[in-house]
């Protein structure tokens, strides 16, 4: 009896739809969206919308905060960027109450997400639905402002950029939603970003392992966070158009979905990154411990590392470079400095370097990635900073100015192009 009467309130379930800055940047924009989520609405689903900053909103404000101050406060940095999601999400109710929807619209902390963390990366640490699943159960749209939570002071902090992808999974785990669409400026993921491979292909269906690592090397398509929380709940994205309604998309799943062949393409695609600086502390003393000495701290402050290479180690004295992102590098740098001194050596810094990676877990186990990516980078005659590869991945750190012609050729050399057999 309790079953059929939630079947009949709720005949298809819930979804979470999720619309980036370039899908609600105008009036014009928020007015198609909310028609879109009519049309879902009149196929009988619950929807729970999360909406990003209408446009590039985020980067405006940012450069606001730092036009009024030498060194803005993290949290007011938050206080003010939590409100351009605060805006569309106002906005997109509106335009639904026009067309005769009942809408709400809810920040981070009314919607119950809960964060921890530092203020610019905070994590979501829990959701409290109630009011959410209370409004659905209303017959209501619930319209949530992503990219921001609320911490244990009660202050909003926001998830990093490109958060609002997180907020949509996480609500979607939460609620048990039957998938997350991701509707966005372009219609999937690709072999490549397709703004500088104009021959990349949509990758019609992707493993979370697949995504995860291409996401996490770059590919600004999809947070890295959100393809972690799918994978983990289970929750299956769908990453779609904003503005083509025809194409399927992609959809992101567990491996099973995706097929196991042996001979099945090996490489799913090539990402690059651009925001990378590089650090190396020179010539310092080594032995145990040397490692911890130089990341301790940088963990301390919160400041992730990713290519690191120790070299050129002769008697006891070695070379330490890492990476970093470039917002950190003025920390990093000093942090690492200090150590490099107290160790003999001296730290020195490279701004304007990029990473590029060949992403696939078909890879695994066979031999000759490295090389072949090598070779192509060599033949373009593109210099190759630092390396760094595991069972799924390739990355090379490269000068940023070299990365489209570094993503083109390796898109070609691993005939990625467009094919007719797909
Ligand atoms: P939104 O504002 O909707 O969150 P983003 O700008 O964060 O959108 O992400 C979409 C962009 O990601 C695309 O415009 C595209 O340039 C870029 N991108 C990078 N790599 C890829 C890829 N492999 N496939 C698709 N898009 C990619
Ligand atoms: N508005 C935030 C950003 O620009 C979050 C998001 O769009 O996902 O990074
Ligand atoms: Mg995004």
């Amino acid at each position: 009896m309790e079953r059929r009467h939630r079947q009949r309130e709720r005949p298809l379930g819930i979804v979470v739809q999720k619309y980036g800055g370039s899908s609600v940047a105008t009036a014009e924009h928020i007015k198609a969206v909310a028609g879109k989520i009519q049309r879902a609405r009149k196929a009988g689903l619950d929807l729970v919308v999360v909406a990003s900053a209408m446009g590039k909103t985020t980067d405006r404000l940012l450069r606001l905060a730092g036009e009024v101050s030498s060194d803005p406060s993290p949290r007011e940095i938050d206080q003010l960027l939590a409100t351009g999601e605060e805006q569309s999400v106002a906005l997109l109710a509106m335009a639904l109450h026009d067309r005769g929807v009942p809408a709400v619209s809810l920040t981070g902390p009314q919607a119950g997400m809960r964060a921890t963390g530092r203020y610019g990366s905070g994590v979501i640490s829990e959701i409290r639905p109630g009011r959410i699943r209370r409004l659905l159960g209303e017959g209501r749209v619930v319209i949530v402002a992503g990219f921001q939570g609320m911490n244990a002071l009660g202050d909003v902090m926001t998830l990093g950029r490109g958060g609002s992808d997180t907020t949509a999974v996480a609500l979607a785990a939460a609620l048990g939603a039957d998938r997350c669409e991701i509707y966005t400026d372009v219609d999937g993921v690709y072999t490549a970003d397709p703004r500088i491979v104009p021959g990349a292909r949509r990758i019609p269906v992707i493993s979370y392992a697949e995504m995860s690592e291409m996401a996490w090397r770059g590919a600004k398509v999809m947070h890295p966070r959100a393809v972690e929380l799918g994978a983990l709940y289970g929750v299956e994205i769908h990453v779609l158009s904003s503005f083509d309604e025809e194409s399927p998309g992609t959809i992101i799943t567990g491996g099973e979905k995706v097929e196991h062949l042996e001979t099945r393409e090996t490489v799913a695609g090539i990402v690059h990154d651009t925001d990378v600086a590089r650090i190396t502390l020179n010539g310092v003393r080594t032995g145990p411990g040397t490692l911890s000495k130089v990341f301790t701290p940088l963990a301390e402050r919160g400041i992730s590392v990713d290519v690191i290479v120790e070299s050129g180690i002769k008697e006891g004295v070695a070379d330490i470079a890492f990476t970093v992102s470039r917002a950190d590098f003025a920390e990093a740098r000093s942090a690492a400095g200090k150590v490099a001194r107290a160790l003999g050596g001296s730290v020195e810094g490279e701004e304007g370097l990029a990473k590029v990676s060949v992403v696939g877990t078909g890879m695994l186990n066979r031999p000759g990635y490295a090389a072949r990516m090598f070779s192509a980078l060599g033949s373009e005659g593109i210099p190759i900073r630092m390396v760094s590869t595991s069972e799924i991945q390739v990355t090379c750190v490269i000068p940023a100015e070299r990365v489209q012609e570094a993503v083109r050729r390796l898109h070609r050399d691993f005939e990625l192009e467009e094919r007719e057999d797909v």
